[in-house]
């Protein structure tokens, strides 16, 4: 007997409605980006034109649906499925992030006074901090928007499970507060910027040599600012680590994680679940890892020491190059450009060196595990389809063993999609040195 796939039904009146909002704010942005509008205080309608298509989106999507895991579509929705849609968007945001980080002056940077997508939100900008607008400024502007937005769609499609509702108000509120209000009251209040969650290696300007003499040419709050990052470097971080797991930071707290739990969701389940991803993901992450621990213990030799170079190589060119291949082209252009195409977590996975030293912390010493109760499982797949770290959780449910994995990030989207309630991430473990060996 065959069965037909039947296409489940594509937008409500009311989603096409707030999708028209969305491209009206699109077409909205790019004419500021060439100069065509705006008065002073157009920022304030943009801003709500962006947060109404999204949020109003949302709401209509997910209103009258029941409790419980909505996915429907995913593989059938262009956008979701790397159709054609997923590709103009990736393509989109790629050449956003290029202009981002390499060309600020065609969205409107310039010394002499901005003009175009930058100039929109000076107002807001000195309003907040008493200087003109920057391309970063913009940029937190709208990855704050995004963050809350989506993050009001992600409590709403989980909206009955618990555990995601508290790690997305968390995100929520550590962008808006800590990495983005906080850090902007700073500046207006001649402070130097700090995002005081942002720890190294994430954070990898923190050893450099300006960073360090702007902490400590800034008084009392600067030796804070410089000692608390060493302590969430060396104690706060490792401690939280091995009694929550690298949940606490990835999934938590951790900007780029709330970007991918939020926006990213409806591409989570396109992360690689090959043993060929998995051991290309091993390579990658420790190799940006030494690179980091390399480039920084260069930069500071040659702040110690005066000296240019360490074994033959400029510190300098080597931070240069970090910077640009790792911090711009990896966890901006690849990182989040390619969410329609390779997933949500490409840069957590693949790449942050953040991660990779709470994963091995993870794996090493930490109580954090998810219990399996193999009994119960009926091999749907559902957890390995949705797990945006590409763990296959399907292999382990059917063995009923436990999973420490130096990539999981704790997200839980595991469990809550899991129709027999197999999966539970707890923090008890005793068997810190017992542990289920990593094999796919
Ligand atoms: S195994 Fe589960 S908790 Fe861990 S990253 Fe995958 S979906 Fe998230
Ligand atoms: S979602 Fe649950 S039932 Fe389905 S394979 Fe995973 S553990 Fe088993």
């Amino acid at each position: 007997m065959f069965h037909r796939i039947v296409k489940p039904p594509f937008l409500n009146k009311l989603q096409w409605i707030h999708l028209g909002i969305g491209v009206l704010t699109i077409s909205l942005l790019v004419l500021a980006s060439v100069n065509i509008l705006f008065t002073d205080d157009d920022w304030r309608f943009i801003i709500f034109l962006f947060a109404t298509s999204i949020t109003g989106f949302a709401y209509h999507q997910y209103r009258e649906q029941s409790e419980g895991v909505k996915n429907n579509g995913v593989w059938f929705g262009s956008l979701t499925s790397r159709g054609l849609l997923a590709w103009a968007t990736a393509l989109g945001l790629t050449a956003f992030y290029c202009l981002l980080y390499w060309w600020p002056e065609y969205l409107g940077l310039n010394a002499s006074g901005n003009t175009g997508l930058i100039a929109l939100f000076d107002p807001l900008s000195m309003l907040l901090k008493k200087q003109a607008a920057s391309q970063w400024f913009v940029y937190g502007v709208f990855y704050t928007l995004c963050i809350l937005c989506f993050g009001y769609k992600f409590l709403l499609k989980y909206k009955h499970n618990k555990y995601q509702k508290l790690r997305t108000i968390s995100v929520m509120f550590f962008q808006l507060f800590f990495a983005f209000l906080i850090p902007e009251w700073m500046l207006r209040m001649n402070l130097p910027y700090n995002d005081l969650k942002n720890m190294w290696p994430l954070n990898y300007y923190f050893f450099d040599a300006w960073n360090i003499e702007s902490f400590k040419s800034s008084g009392g709050m600067g030796w804070f600012f410089l000692v608390f990052g060493l302590l969430m470097i060396f104690v706060i971080s490792p401690s939280l680590t091995y009694f929550f797991g690298k949940r606490w930071y990835c999934s938590w707290v951790c900007g780029c994680g709330g970007l991918a739990e939020t926006a990213g969701d409806p591409f989570r389940h396109l992360s690689d679940k090959s043993l060929k991803a998995w051991k290309l993901e091993r390579f990658l992450i420790y190799s940006i890892l030494l690179f980091s621990i390399v480039m920084t213990a260069g930069v500071l030799y040659t702040y110690k020491t005066g000296q240019a170079e360490l074994f033959g190589i400029s510190t300098a060119e080597m931070r240069k190059s970090y910077g640009f291949f790792i911090g711009a082209a990896f966890s901006g252009v690849i990182g989040v450009g390619f969410y329609p195409l390779l997933g949500s977590r490409v840069w957590c996975r693949f790449g942050c060196p953040m991660a990779a030293i709470l994963g091995i912390q993870q794996r090493l010493f930490s109580r954090f595990r998810i219990t399996t109760n193999g009994g119960q499982c009926i091999s749907c797949g559902n957890c390995s389809t949705y797990c945006e770290m590409g763990i296959d959780v399907r292999a382990y449910a059917q063995k009923g063993q436990n999973i420490v994995r130096a990539s999981c990030v704790g997200c839980g989207i595991c469990a809550a999609v899991c129709p027999r309630g197999v999966l539970k991430l707890e923090n008890g473990s005793i068997d810190i040195f017992d542990r289920t060996p990593e094999k796919s």
